[in-house]
């Protein structure tokens, strides 16, 4: 019954919380899911007398190491490394690496447990997995880059492999450090594993399109979803948070739909450009220079720098794309994008919006693709290029392209079924939840306890 359920799922995440204590974002991250998946219990019960969801939060293996490296005055630092091998039901683990000073147990377990439920939904052969480091790469030099790159591939060397565990890039973590990461595994190794890692550089088994494909991807499933009411992009105003990798490629696809982008931000504020955001010069700063948005100004004087990155949602637009980090929307920022007349919310980021945030866009019928399935992209196009690698061949851009976009349309499309099917009809966050939850938990009745 609905009673038993919802007490069933009540007292496992109590559990959780007792069994992990201090853990946040892993908290959020079970009660999320939780909450989408009491109508999918009521009518299998299978899934409660198998224990599947006991088993779904608990990670297969957690690797935590040491992380030595010696800066360029001959100092030597400790970081924490971390890979959490949370699930591979559906297939290796898969998932990125995040290098940023706030990373912690509870970071990386959040983000393993939405892989799990990302990867399925992208319909590709892959279990989730995530990991990183608490190192700050901001200010540090290439050398030292490479040397703590290749001090924490020593150890994760250990764990991963082409058909056990295929670690990318995340937050912190581009084309640079895949490539000084690979060189110290191929060393370890002696093989030339091309598959242990995605997000390589184009010359020794990258895939055309992996860079572009996470924001491209978002854009693709927010096609669907303002096409489902009637809405486009052309010459809506869009608001796109960040300006890394996921955030440019966003912006670009938005602009060539004919989206007018007027704001875009990092850690240190973000700019507003009411003639539209000139992509150009925000490339030049963050991929060739890596240097600050606020620089932005002063190519664009017409362009307003705040130098505070959490108030860009009192900018007003139709479209708003968290593309930067976790729990970046409050209910506040909530609140006011609404009051603003925002139509379609969808998370580029990895869980940007807070629990409050989502119920209130839920309630006000505004279109949410949550991140689970907006930003399901950029790890399906990583799928696309571990098959690529096995054949030892690439495809083309528009090859590439043109299946990340059926995955994306795809992953749209079962959403809404899902959603529908249990009673939710426009329900993303269940649709997704529930859409990705019954490929994993089918798989794991199948390969038993
Ligand atoms: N870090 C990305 C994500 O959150 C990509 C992971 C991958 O390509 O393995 O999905």
């Amino acid at each position: 019954s609905v009673e038993n359920v919802e007490n069933y799922l009540e007292g496992l995440y109590k559990r959780v919380l007792e069994r992990n204590p201090n853990e946040g974002e892993f908290h959020q991250a079970v009660e999320l899911i939780f909450q989408s998946l009491s109508p999918v219990l009521i009518k299998n019960p299978i899934y409660i007398e198998k224990g599947i969801l006991e088993q779904l939060v608990e990670p297969e293996r957690v690797i935590t190491f040491r992380v030595p490296w010696v800066d360029d005055n001959g100092k030597v630092h400790v970081n924490r490394g971390f890979r959490v091998q949370f699930n591979s039901a559906l297939g290796p683990y898969k998932g990125g690496l995040r290098f940023h000073p706030s990373v912690n147990l509870s970071i990386v377990k959040f983000l393993g447990l939405e892989q799990i439920f990302k990867n399925s939904l992208t319909g590709q052969p892959i279990g989730g997995g995530k990991g990183g480091a608490d190192f700050d790469p901001k200010g540090k030099s290439d050398n030292e880059i490479m040397r703590f790159c290749r001090s924490f591939m020593t150890e994760l060397a250990k764990y991963i492999g082409p058909d056990v565990d295929i670690p990318a890039g995340d937050i912190g973590v581009g084309a640079r450090e895949i490539g000084y990461m690979f060189g110290q595994y191929k060393k370890i190794r002696g093989t030339f594993e091309a598959g242990v890692l995605t997000g390589k550089g184009l010359n020794y088994g990258g895939s055309l399109a992996r860079k572009e494909a996470t924001g491209y991807g978002t854009i693709y499933f927010v096609k669907e979803m303002l096409n489902s009411a009637n809405l486009t992009l052309q010459d809506s105003t869009v608001v796109v948070s960040g300006s890394g990798n996921v955030s440019i490629y966003a912006m670009e696809k938005a602009l060539e739909f004919g989206a007018n982008v007027v704001a875009c931000s990092d850690s240190s504020g973000y700019i507003y450009d009411p003639n539209g955001i000139n992509l150009d010069t925000v490339k030049q700063i963050k991929e060739v220079e890596s240097g600050r948005i606020a620089d932005y100004v002063a190519i664009h004087p017409n362009a307003e720098f705040v130098d505070d990155c959490s108030k860009i949602w009192t900018v007003p637009c139709d479209i708003a794309l968290p593309c930067a980090t976790q729990n970046e929307i409050d209910e506040a920022d909530a609140k006011l994008l609404i009051a603003n007349g925002v139509k379609a919310v969808a998370e580029g980021a990895n869980m940007p919006s807070t629990t409050e945030a989502i119920d209130l866009f839920l309630e006000n019928d505004i279109l949410f693709g949550p991140a689970k399935a907006a930003n399901a992209g950029g790890v399906a196009v990583s799928s696309l290029e571990m098959a690529q690698n096995s054949m030892r061949m690439s495809w083309t851009f528009e090859e590439v392209d043109m299946k990340l976009q059926e995955i994306m349309q795809n992953i749209y499309q079962n959403c809404v079924a899902a959603a529908e099917e249990y009673g939710y009809p426009g329900n993303l966050v269940i649709g997704s939840d529930i859409a990705g939850f019954e490929k994993v938990a089918n798989a794991m009745i199948e390969q038993g306890v």
